[in-house]
């Protein structure tokens, strides 16, 4: 079947439902296209953290995007529930960032003020926690000698990664959305001042074009003469048996409970190409962070390991930005889409119709990657780098 839409979305992981669903929602007749993922898989293999603190140092306006998706996350939540019948699970816990030792505590403070002393106002959602008041906070974890407090910032959360899609998805179709489903687009061709997309025995047309494609708008955007400066972030997970609500009801960095009680940990960063391939000792080194944190979890059965790639723009921040020569077509690719679904959904289809982009993600275009590099510093957080700042993320 052949068929023409306003906008067709290419990707249907969390940034591609997010965008199709907004715009779906306006009345925009939208077509979302989506293949079975082999290596792009980072919508389904993430922690679904909504995590802003101690992030973006160097970037305010990164910083207030996040806080900003965070603000918003409960109003989607609600509305996604009403439109999908789909409960995503979404919880606005606060998070924690634990800390080994007294160093990386002092390390962690000076990030903070940092990151305080960035802001227009002087106030940065996120304090230090000495190891009292951590246990106060989580009284059911007995946490390990080295523990010496901690981050906290109540502008976290925690939300089930494939409720939020499914919830997204369902919600897209039942605004008149068109989900082609397990359908992978082999050519993009400009056409008529719109595009034409061979997908299998199909052909599609559309007006506007958005790749939110992951790791695999790079392949396509080439078709359109862009080459786009994103790249696969490995992370491995190790998943262990459940353990009741009650006993971590605040996500900490790198090891949280998922929806369905099981408790997740990750934190690994390897630049290592398309490789997926488990390396047991990185694992063992996430592993026996967490034991430091939580020593009881060293006696919890492993129910599953995975890896990841997360969809990692050469600088880390994100890419909001129409393909150079092309008015009409769109890229966004980011690393903690998750995180920011709630503001991408509110803002990335009135850009897509038109509008321009929100002040603070003004600057996430491709034109700072034209003397190289992008911005400097990182727009991620680590949950146990002894150097908060460095380029490395679980979120
Ligand atoms: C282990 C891990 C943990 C993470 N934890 C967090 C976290 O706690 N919080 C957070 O905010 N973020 C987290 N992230 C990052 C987050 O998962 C990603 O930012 C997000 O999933 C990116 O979503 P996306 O839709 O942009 O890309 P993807 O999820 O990669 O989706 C792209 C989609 O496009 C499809 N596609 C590609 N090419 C084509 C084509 N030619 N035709 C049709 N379809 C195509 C793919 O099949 C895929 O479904 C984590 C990532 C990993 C890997």
């Amino acid at each position: 079947m052949n068929a023409s839409f306003d906008v067709i979305v290419v990707g249907g992981g969390v940034t591609g439902a997010a965008v199709g669903y907004g715009l779906a929602k306006k009345g925009v007749r939208t077509c979302i296209v989506d293949a079975v993922p082999t290596f792009s898989r980072a919508s389904r293999a993430n922690m679904g953290l909504i995590w802003c603190q101690s992030k973006a140092l160097g970037c305010p306006p990164f910083v207030r995007w996040g806080f900003a998706s965070s603000r918003a996350y409960g109003a989607l939540a609600a509305e996604l529930k009403e439109a999908s019948g789909i409960d995503t699970g979404y919880a606005a816990t606060g998070g924690i960032i634990p800390c080994l030792g007294e160093e990386e505590l002092a390390q962690r403070a000076l990030f903070i003020d940092k990151l305080r002393a960035e802001t227009e106002d002087g106030v940065y959602p996120a304090s230090m926690l000495s190891r009292a008041e951590l246990e106060k906070k989580l009284p059911k974890v007995p946490f390990g000698p080295e523990v010496s407090g901690g981050t906290w910032s109540e502008m976290d959360g925690y939300v089930d990664p494939l409720h939020l899609i499914f919830a997204f998805r369902k919600a897209f179709t039942r605004a008149g959305g068109t989900l082609l489903a397990g359908e992978r687009v082999s050519a993009v061709t400009p056409s008529g001042g719109g595009y034409r997309l061979d997908c299998g025995e199909r052909v599609l047309e559309c007006g506007k074009l958005v790749l939110a494609s992951g790791l695999g708008t790079r392949k396509l955007a080439l078709q359109l003469g862009a080459d786009i400066p994103v790249f696969p972030n490995k992370s491995q997970v190790l998943l262990l048996e459940r353990i009741p609500a009650d006993v971590l009801p605040i996500p900490l960095l790198g090891i949280a409970r998922t929806f369905g009680g099981t408790v997740m940990i990750g934190a690994a960063h390897d630049q290592a190409g398309m490789d997926r391939d488990l390396h047991p000792e990185t694992l063992a080194a996430n592993a026996d962070w967490a034991a430091r944190v939580w020593p009881e979890l060293a006696r919890k059965r492993i129910l599953r390991f995975w890896t990841g790639l997360r969809v990692w723009p050469k600088d880390a921040y994100p890419i909001y930005d129409r393909i150079p020569g092309h008015e009409n077509a769109f890229v966004f690719v980011m690393h903690s889409a998750v995180s920011l679904a709630a503001i991408l959904e509110r803002t990335l289809p009135d850009y897509v119709l038109g509008q321009p982009l929100p002040p603070d993600a003004a600057l996430f275009t491709l034109s700072r990657f034209a003397d190289g590099d992008g911005f400097k510093g990182s727009a991620a957080s680590s949950p146990h780098a002894t150097a908060p700042a460095k380029a490395e993320a679980a979120s």
